[in-house]
């Protein structure tokens, strides 16, 4: 069983940090970054064997099959949908057979059902017949159709379908759409080289989003700590006058909705709240380039850039891999990993990252990265007890007390936990990254969320 990874390895102070006074959040830490061994160009992935598709890459209800075993799939082709409002369709990423729909391994650490799929070579050609369509022209609810069809879910990690993103409920008007361009993880650099390599694209994508929910006012906020970016972004934007950059200050975990929200427009979100109630939908960067593609190419989220890094990876890479791609196909074209056996490797960065316990895990569509550690620095550590410092409370940016809920968490106290605001908690990991005892608080305090969640559910079911 996969466990939540406790990133230990080259520690930076925390109250260190790079800002020339740029806009940023509350409290918060400064881990050290890491982001060099990976920033080359994205390259192309070699195009895999097989694929693994599992049924579930988003939030809300998993799709059911619309295949069977040994039908002939072509690339791009849907394979997988629900009729669920909170749910996504997925897609062949490679032209050929089903081999199999099996429970398989998923990179969230739980066995789910999977399509895997033999390919036969084929590929089809996606790139563009004509100029982008002018976003003004398109219709609000066509545009969310061609999103929820094209199986675009939020690509930093939290897979949330865009489409359901894009329907704020009736009487919730949306005056901004804020493009997270942060990529606060150590190690990650998708991100960044989609704003370098992808600008047009990216801005293309903010342009159709405000136009799906009727915002006037578009902003692309990103760390100071990536100047190619910001100025590469501020290229495309151009003499746009409805659409900034905001330049915000390198701090974890700057890229978090309400972090970002606080941040660049000095808006709070109200525990329990979402964005939407205070006017604004935040999206990737990496998910506006997935809608350009949606509409100009009608080419459904079948392939994502991934930073393929950590100190175990020989040639740290970012790479444009298809969705269901292993985690071992896409490691060996990056040199493989270095050590014998003595590595972690983890789905996303290390400080929100999960530890895989199989390599054979394929990519999904949040994976922005893929990160192999040497066990030495990514072991769980002997915890003391509580010194009572309260470096946890300083660092937490949701102002929380995370010594008090990781205690409740531990004792499964899940009233006291939800009494002490435990579920606003967004799992971050600062509390934990900077806590001298080395006290195991996100893991506790995830361990109460779950569990608050199944006592909730098993109320309402209770009550019907
Ligand atoms: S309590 Fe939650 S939000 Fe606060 S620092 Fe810990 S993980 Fe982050
Ligand atoms: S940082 Fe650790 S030792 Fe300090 S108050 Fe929080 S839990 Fe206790």
């Amino acid at each position: 069983m996969p466990w939540r990874f406790l990133f230990v390895g080259g520690i930076g102070n925390h109250k260190k940090g790079i800002s020339m006074g740029h806009k940023t959040f509350a409290k918060g830490i400064h881990p050290e970054y890491h982001k060099d061994a990976a920033s080359s160009r994205i390259e192309k992935a070699a195009l895999p064997k097989t694929v693994i598709i599992p049924l579930s890459q988003h939030a809300g209800a998993p799709c059911a099959p619309l295949v069977k075993k040994g039908d002939v799939v072509v690339e791009g082709q849907k394979i997988g949908d629900a009729s669920a409002f909170v749910s996504s369709p997925v897609h062949a990423s490679i032209s050929g057979k089903v081999k199999d729909i099996e429970l398989a391994e998923h990179p969230a650490g739980v066995r789910g059902m999977a399509i895997i799929i033999e390919g036969d070579g084929v590929v089809k050609d996606w790139t563009a017949k004509g100029a982008p369509v002018d976003p003004s022209t398109l219709a609000p609810e066509a545009i969310r159709e061609v999103i929820r069809e094209a199986g675009i879910v939020g690509m930093g990690g939290a897979g949330f379908p865009t489409s359901v993103k894009l329907a704020p409920p009736k009487g919730r008007a949306i005056d901004t759409v804020l493009l997270n361009g942060c990529e606060c993880e150590p190690y990650l650099t998708a991100d960044h080289r989609i704003m370098v390599e992808q600008a047009e694209k990216v801005v293309w994508g903010l342009r159709c989003i405000m136009k799906a929910v009727g915002a006037g006012a578009g902003l692309i906020g990103i760390e100071e700590n990536k100047p190619d970016a910001i100025e590469a972004i501020k290229k495309a934007v151009g003499s746009a006058m409805n659409i900034k950059t905001v330049i915000l200050e390198a701090k974890y975990p700057q890229g978090a909705e309400k972090m970002l929200i606080k941040a660049a427009l000095n808006r709070k979100v109200p525990v329990g709240k979402l964005p939407l109630d205070v006017g604004v939908v935040v999206n990737n960067v990496g998910t506006a380039v997935a809608v350009f593609e949606a509409v100009n190419l009608g080419k459904p989220l079948i392939e994502r850039v991934v930073t393929i890094s950590g100190e175990a990876v020989r040639e740290p890479k970012n790479l444009m891999v298809r969705v269901g791609a292993t985690f071992e196909d896409v490691l060996a074209q990056c040199g493989s990993i270095k050590g014998n056996g003595d590595v972690r490797v983890l789905n996303g960065g290390p400080m929100m990252g999960i530890a895989q316990s199989t390599l054979t895990v394929p990519v999904i569509k949040g994976t922005s990265g893929i990160t192999a550690l040497p066990v030495k620095d990514a072991r769980p550590l002997k915890y003391s007890p509580c010194i009572k410092c309260a470096a946890c409370v300083e660092g937490c940016p949701m102002s929380l007390m995370p010594y008090r809920l990781g205690e409740y968490g531990r004792a499964m106290r899940v009233d006291d936990f939800n009494s002490w605001a435990g579920m606003s908690c967004i799992e971050c990991g600062c509390c934990s990254y900077v806590c001298p005892a080395k006290r195991p608080l996100v893991q506790w305090i995830r361990i109460a969320k779950l569990k608050g969640r199944q006592q909730a559910a098993k109320a309402a079911a209770a009550s019907k």
